[in-house]
C-alpha cells in the first residue's frame, strides 16, 4: 500500500472510531476518501494542511430539544439537529429532515454529501444539513405547526441569511417551511426571505424550486445518454418514492416521452405497465397526503405490491428518488439482469457501496447523488440570489438556469473522471470536483 493509500486508511479509521455508531456517515465517508488517492499525489498541500481530516470533522453541530404538545393535550419531545458541515465556498446550505430514523449519523452523512454536492453545483454555499426525528405521517397540519414553530424557537438563534440557510428535504416541503418561516419571522422581528429556501413562490420562494431535485435527476440522465448518443425518449422508467423529488422526476419524464412505469412509498409499489397517471399520483400525496395504495382503488388495474420491491421490475432506467440504501446489491444485480443501462439518484446515498460497484463494473450510465440531485440545492441558491435582490424570475428562465447548471455539472464530473483515468465514472468526477472546489477555498483561507 503506497503512502497516500496509508494515510486515507488511517483517515477513515479515524473517522470511524470518533464517530461510533454512524454507520451511514462512515459509509458517505468512505465512498469519498475511497477516490481522492490521485487528488493527494498530485496536492502534497492538500495532505500537509491536513484538508481531509478537517473536511470530515463537522464545523459545529447542534443538537436540542424539541418539545411539543399534541391534538390530546399531551406533551411529546423530539431530538433536533442541525450540523454546519463546512463554511469554505459560503453560508451553510442544506435540507432539514423530519423522520422517525433522524439520528446524528444521518444527519452528518447528507451534511457531508452535501458539502461536496454544493461544490459542485458551482453555487456559493456550504454544507450543512439539519431535521428531527419526528414522524410527520398522521399527524395533523396543527400538531406539524407546533413542532415547526417548537423547533424554530430554538433553531433561530443558529441561522441567517449569510450563516446558515435550511430548505427541505425528506418530510419538509411548502407547508412545513411556511411554519418554520413564520416562526422565524417572529421571533426575529425580521422579513428575512434569504433565511429558508423551499419558500412558496407567494411569499419569495422561486419558482421551479419545487421541480427542481426532480427535473434536475432528468436533466443528468438525458446527459450521461447523451454523451452515449442516446436518449430518454421510449425508454422505460421505473422512480423510486412518491414525494416532491420523485413526482418532478416522474413529470420531467413524462415530458420527454419516457414511459414511467413504476414508483412507490414505504406501504408499497405501484406498478402500472401502461404509464403512471401522474395527476392521481399528485392528488393522493401533494393534497390529500395518503398512501400510494389509494391509486390501485382509481386504477384497478394496475398492480399493488404491499411487500414488493420495486427494483424488481424491469426498466431501462432506473431513478432511486426514496432514501438511503434503497437498492441493495441484490437489486443492482437484479437491475442489471434485466436490462437496466442507466441510473440516476434523486435521492442522497440510495445505492450501497456493492451496489455502485456493480454499476461501475457493468460500465451502465451511473450518476451518484453528489452530481444528480444537485439540481435541487443550486435552485435554492437561485432562490437566494433572488431574494438578496428583490426579484422574481419566471418559470421559463429558472429552469433554463436548471439545465444549464446540469449540463454544466456533468461535463465537469465527465472531463475530470477522464482526467483522473477513470472515463465515464461520475463517482470519480463528482468526488474530485467537489473536493477540490472546498479545499482550494480552505487553503487559502488559513488554519481554520
Ligand atoms: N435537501 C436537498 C438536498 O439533498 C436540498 C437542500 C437545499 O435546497 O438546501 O440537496
Amino acid at each position: 500500500m503506497s503512502n497516500v493509500e496509508q494515510r486515507l486508511e488511517k483517515i477513515l479509521d479515524h473517522v470511524k472510531r470518533h464517530n461510533q455508531g454512524e454507520h451511514e456517515f462512515h459509509q458517505a465517508v468512505k465512498e469519498v476518501i475511497e477516490t481522492l488517492g490521485p487528488v493527494l499525489r498530485k496536492h502534497p498541500e492538500y495532505a500537509e494542511q491536513k484538508i481531509i481530516e478537517r473536511i470530515c470533522e463537522p464545523e459545529r453541530q447542534i443538537i436540542f430539544r424539541v418539545p411539543w404538545m399534541d391534538d390530546n393535550g399531551e406533551v411529546q419531545i423530539n431530538r433536533g439537529f442541525r450540523v454546519g458541515f463546512n463554511s469554505a465556498l459560503g453560508p451553510y446550505k442544506g435540507g432539514l429532515r423530519f423522520h422517525p430514523s433522524v439520528y446524528l449519523g444521518i444527519i452528518k452523512f447528507l451534511g457531508f454529501e452535501q458539502t461536496f454536492k454544493n461544490a459542485l453545483s458551482g453555487m456559493p454555499i456550504g454544507g450543512a444539513k439539519g431535521g428531527a426525528d419526528f414522524d410527520p405521517k398522521g399527524k395533523s397540519d396543527s400538531e406539524v405547526m407546533r413542532f415547526c414553530q417548537s423547533y424554530m424557537t430554538e433553531l433561530y438563534r443558529h441561522i441567517g441569511e449569510m450563516t446558515d440557510v435550511p430548505a427541505g428535504d425528506i418530510g419538509v416541503g411548502a407547508r412545513e417551511i411556511g411554519y418554520l418561516f413564520g416562526q422565524y419571522k417572529r421571533i426575529t422581528n425580521r422579513y428575512e426571505s434569504g433565511v429558508l429556501t423551499g419558500k412558496s413562490p407567494q411569499w419569495g420562494g422561486a419558482l421551479v424550486r419545487r421541480e427542481a431535485t426532480g427535473y434536475g435527476a432528468i436533466f443528468f440522465a438525458q446527459e450521461m445518454l447523451r454523451v452515449r448518443g442516446e436518449s430518454l425518449e421510449g425508454k422505460t422508467c421505473i422512480v423510486s418514492g412518491s414525494g416532491n423529488v420523485a413526482i418532478y422526476a416522474i413529470e420531467k419524464l413524462q415530458q420527454l416521452g419516457a414511459r414511467v412505469v413504476a414508483c412507490s412509498d414505504s406501504g408499497g409499489v405501484i406498478y402500472d405497465k401502461r404509464g403512471l397517471d401522474l395527476d392521481s399520483i399528485k392528488r393522493i400525496k401533494e393534497v390529500e397526503r395518503k398512501r400510494i395504495s389509494e391509486y390501485h382503488q382509481i386504477h384497478p388495474e394496475a398492480e399493488y405490491y404491499a411487500e414488493g420491491v420495486i427494483w424488481n421490475i424491469p426498466c431501462d432506467f432506473a431513478f432511486p428518488c426514496a432514501t438511503q440504501n434503497e437498492i441493495s446489491e441484490a437489486s443492482a444485480r437484479k437491475l442489471l439482469e434485466n436490462g437496466c443501462i442507466g441510473v440516476s439518484e434523486g435521492a442522497n446515498m440510495p445505492v450501497t457501496p456493492k451496489g455502485v460497484k456493480l454499476f461501475l463494473d457493468a460500465g451502465i450510465a451511473y450518476g451518484p447523488g453528489k452530481a444528480a440531485n444537485a439540481g435541487g440545492v443550486a435552485t435554492s441558491a437561485l432562490e437566494m440570489q433572488q431574494n438578496a435582490s428583490r426579484d422574481t424570475w419566471s418559470f421559463e428562465y429558472t429552469e433554463d438556469r436548471l439545465q444549464k447548471i446540469m449540463a454544466n455539472i456533468h461535463a465537469n464530473c465527465f472531463e475530470t473522471a477522464a482526467e483522473y483515468d477513470s472515463p465515464g465514472n461520475y463517482v470519480v468526477g463528482a468526488n474530485i470536483v467537489g473536493f477540490k472546489r472546498v479545499a482550494e477555498a480552505m487553503l487559502a483561507f488559513g488554519l481554520i
